[in-house]
């Protein structure tokens, strides 16, 4: 007999409300859960229970998923990536930093263990981790206690700029499909680990950097293994002008053309579809395309409203009938602080409240995230579930009143009010602490690799400059 925990007569239960097909408010009921799933969700467990948790300050909710993230590159951009834009590349850094500010191997194993404890700290429970395939990454994935998505990034070509407006490729397709490879066996190895968490995802990774071939081989062994897919598209204006200039079709026309759209792809990020306002091309098609392939969307708002840029909205997308989930495209990784941050801008872009709702972006940071992955057993709390789930502090002044918990959560509190994250079952994060990883020594260690990563920024960009040319600190050095 599995252990059985009981959560005794919380507050407040995010629960599965299967006859409507939502979550919903249970005030007041107990959970149980045993290392298999969630065994009971009601007013009154009366099996056993080898551990009693009091509820009565707690608001009880599922993991929150992450569906794109990248945890061997983004803790280094802590204080190098918030302001660091080129405005002659339609504002996005993406392709200078990418050059410039590279993490070392040693570093970026420290880098998924400070990324992988930020998301356990704001109640993330499972993650598409997007990174290049480093040796050590299962063992890390396992090891974090996390539910992992492991997604090697392979691509044909790297990003490559001699000036500062420019975007060139180094095409290597021999190197793409050596990646793709591995990546197949990676992920075959993530399968079959006995912690029963660790799955892999198809990444290609991206649209422009890819051959069509690769991009249908991916697509093609995507379906062979029952995998999902993920690949960056429409991510910059620069993205969406190349792939104008080589095929005569915006990036999503150009997928939908090659076959590789379906409910299994997920797109980080669409946000430079057709009708975007930065790029207005003449096909108002690539949404009705989103969301008649059922292809998701990997919705990311932090990192491009840093640019000036946005989805342009996140309620109409929904509306138009495609699915989106959430991702941490950036330090910090805090999916409840993207939560915040993709009702406010959708209501701005869309200059409308109603085009968005707590509940919508709730639905996209579990259930949305979870249909990507094809995960019906992920992001919801009721019988059978996978026990992925977060205890939230109503006691925690940031929460009080806690009239609307999730409102108090998403819009003031966010991982303040995070007290207990259980994944599969188990206890990985508690009152601040994670109980699976070292954080101060990972942190230490990202703290020295950000320090070789500025050192070396000289001999990587296009113009030779110090870090601190490229990426000014926000106030001059004093005296
Ligand atoms: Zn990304």
């Amino acid at each position: 007999m599995p252990s059985t925990t009981c959560i005794r007569n919380a507050a407040c239960i995010v629960a599965w409300d299967a006859v409507k097909a939502c979550h919903a408010y249970l005030m007041g009921g107990d959970l149980a859960f045993d290392r298999e799933a969630i065994t009971f969700v009601g007013p009154r467990y009366e099996g056993p229970a080898e551990t009693l948790i009091d509820g009565r300050d707690l608001m009880v909710m599922p993991g929150l998923i992450d569906i794109h993230s990248h945890p061997s590159t983004e803790p280094f951009y802590r204080g190098v990536r918030e302001e660091h834009g080129v405005p002659a590349m339609f504002m996005s850094g993406l392709y200078e930093r990418s050059q410039a500010f590279r993490p070392d191997l040693a570093a970026r194993k420290a880098g998924k263990q400070v990324a992988y404890c930020e998301m356990l700290l704001s109640g993330i429970t499972s993650i598409a981790d997007l990174s290049g395939n480093d040796e050590d990454w299962i063992d890390l994935a396992a090891n974090s206690g996390l539910r992992v998505f492991i997604a090697p990034a392979y691509a044909s070509a790297l990003w490559h700029m001699e000036n500062g407006w420019q975007l060139q490729y180094r095409w290597d397709e021999a190197a793409g499909r050596r990646g793709f490879h591995a990546a197949l066996a990676l992920i075959e190895q993530a399968g079959r680990h006995p912690s029963g968490r660790l799955a892999g995802i198809i990444c290609p990774a991206q649209i422009d950097t890819c051959t069509p071939e690769l991009l249908r081989e991916s697509f093609a062994a995507a379906e062979q293994n029952g995998l999902p897919l993920t690949v960056h598209c429409s991510q910059s204006v620069n993205e969406f002008n190349e792939m104008i200039g080589r095929h005569g079709k915006t990036p999503v026309q150009f997928a939908r053309d090659l076959g590789i759209l379906a409910p299994r792809t997920i797109l980080g990020h669409a946000i430079f579809i057709d009708d975007h306002s930065w790029v207005r091309w003449h096909t108002p098609m690539d949404l009705p395309i989103l969301a008649d392939t059922g292809t998701s969307v990997a919705h990311c708002p932090s990192p491009f409203a840093r640019y000036g840029q946005m989805l342009e909205d996140f309620g109409r997308y929904r509306r138009a009938g495609v699915n989106l989930g959430l991702g941490t495209d950036v330090a910090p990784h805090n999916l409840i602080e993207e939560m915040r941050l993709a009702a406010i801008l959708a209501r701005v872009a869309a200059r409308d409240i109603t085009t968005t709702s707590t509940a919508a972006l709730f639905h996209a940071a579990t259930t949305g995230g979870a249909d990507a992955l094809g995960r019906p057993d992920l992001g919801r709390l009721a019988p059978g579930m996978k026990a992925d789930l977060v205890l939230v502090d109503l006691a925690n002044p940031w929460m009080m009143p806690a009239r609307d918990p999730l409102r108090s959560l998403i819009f003031t509190a966010a991982d303040r009010a995070v007290r207990t994250v259980y994944v599969h079952g188990a206890k990985v994060m508690e009152h601040g602490r994670v109980l699976t990883m070292d954080h101060a020594a990972a942190l230490a260690a990202v703290i020295e690799g950000q320090q070789r990563m500025l050192r070396d920024a000289p001999t990587r960009d296009w113009a030779g400059r110090q870090a601190d040319e490229i990426a000014p600190l926000s106030l001059p050095r004093w005296g």
